[in-house]
């Protein structure tokens, strides 16, 4: 695949994928194209929320605002994560060395014109940030017990779906970063030709 395809790829199409991938099968019990929709709406409603002035000093500040942690490790062995939020511990890891071989990689690719370091940095915080708020506000869509499941024919069993937190934090961190294509591109520029 050549990388103007994947600049041109709509967000419905990438987190349609994402359903795939993710979550293969609970495809068929729930309504893909309505979490979408609900997740991207989540997306800008926190967005709107925060009327966040967009730099790594303000990501930051409100990240901290929730009693959580920044801490940047750099890893010898590159990690395959660029970031980890863990909730109970309040502590966000940001891997700087795969953060740094991932802006290269974008370098190489062509696309430094379309993202520079400093915003490729904002666009990891700004998506972790997500994650934060989802976990800490109440009663937001994407971290809600979408899944309903059906148990023994009658019993229901309601749960989170991971899935629609990624989209939620995608469209988040692109809208937060004016991105004119999808945060999902540079995640697969490893495994472009
Ligand atoms: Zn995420």
């Amino acid at each position: 695949m050549e990388l103007s395809e994947l600049l041109n790829k709509t967000d419905y199409e990438w987190y349609e994928e994402l359903f795939k991938e993710l979550s293969p099968t609970i495809l068929k019990s729930i309504n893909v194209q309505e979490v979408i929709e609900k997740s991207v709406i989540s997306a800008e409603k926190v967005y709107k929320m925060l009327q966040l002035e967009n730099s790594e000093t303000n990501l930051t500040a409100v990240i901290e605002s929730y009693g959580v942690t920044v801490v940047h490790v750099d890893e010898l062995i590159s990690s395959p994560n660029i970031a980890l939020y863990d909730d109970s511990e309040k502590k966000l890891v940001i891997f700087t060395s795969t953060v740094k071989r991932l802006h290269q990689l974008i370098l190489k690719k062509g696309m430094g014109e379309l993202i520079d370091e400093k915003q490729f940095k904002q666009l990891i915080l700004s998506h972790e940030l997500y994650h934060i708020i989802e976990m800490n506000e109440a009663d937001i869509y994407t971290y809600s017990k979408i899944l309903k499941r059906k148990r023994f024919g009658f019993l229901k069993k309601t749960e989170q779906l991971p899935v629609a937190s990624e989209v939620g934090a995608y469209h988040f961190s692109k809208i937060l970063n004016q991105l004119q294509f999808s945060p999902r591109v540079i995640e697969v520029l490893p495994i472009l030709a």
